[in-house]
């Protein structure tokens, strides 16, 4: 199981900093299935809430969330091609990464979204969600954008941030 941890991309990595590319269905649906295959495994070792393609080394636009751990997600779990429209008053929460281990920081992002994507069988949803969940697509969005959390922070949190994201860089833990 921890080689599936091995999997996990970390910040320095140039494949986090990529814009992925649309998938294409269902030409891409072989490959898709995969790819969740092994994205919802190393979730589920990782115990992590989100996944995006490029934090297992594939830069496309695809990102998993953590099965039935939101109700507003209404089951979905897999997310192809999302389009996010933020919207609401913008709220702090606390946000970590998988790809930026031991590192948690409070952001301000905007407090609800609406996300329209497909599913593996290609069919077209939308939701509206807030709270943890609109953090949660937010934030993997942005990986599919080649962003990480820790650019969003302040330049002052940056700066004191800025050894331990430089050793993480270089291959090593902060934790
Ligand atoms: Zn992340």
């Amino acid at each position: 199981m921890q080689n599936l941890l091995n999997k996990v991309r970390i910040i320095g990595d140039p494949v986090l900093r990529q814009k992925g590319r649309p998938l294409a269905l269902p030409g891409d649906t072989p490959f898709i299935i995969g790819l969740v295959r092994t994205m919802e495994r190393t979730l589920e070792v990782a115990e992590g809430l989100g996944l995006a393609a490029p934090q297992v080394g594939e830069s496309v636009r695809l990102f998993i969330a953590a099965p039935n751990h939101l109700d507003e997600l209404n089951g979905h779990v897999v997310f192809i091609n999302p389009e996010l429209k933020p919207y609401g008053e913008t709220v702090k929460r606390e946000e970590g990464c998988l790809s930026v281990p031991g590192i948690y920081e409070t952001l301000s992002r905007p407090s609800r979204v609406t996300v329209k994507a497909r599913d593996v069988r290609g069919n077209s949803f939308t939701l509206d969600v807030g709270g943890l969940a609109a953090r949660l697509m937010l934030h993997e969005v942005d990986h599919l954008d080649g962003v990480l959390f820790v650019d969003r922070l302040s330049p002052i949190k940056r700066k004191l941030l800025r050894g331990r994201l430089r050793k993480l860089r270089q291959g090593g833990r902060v934790y």
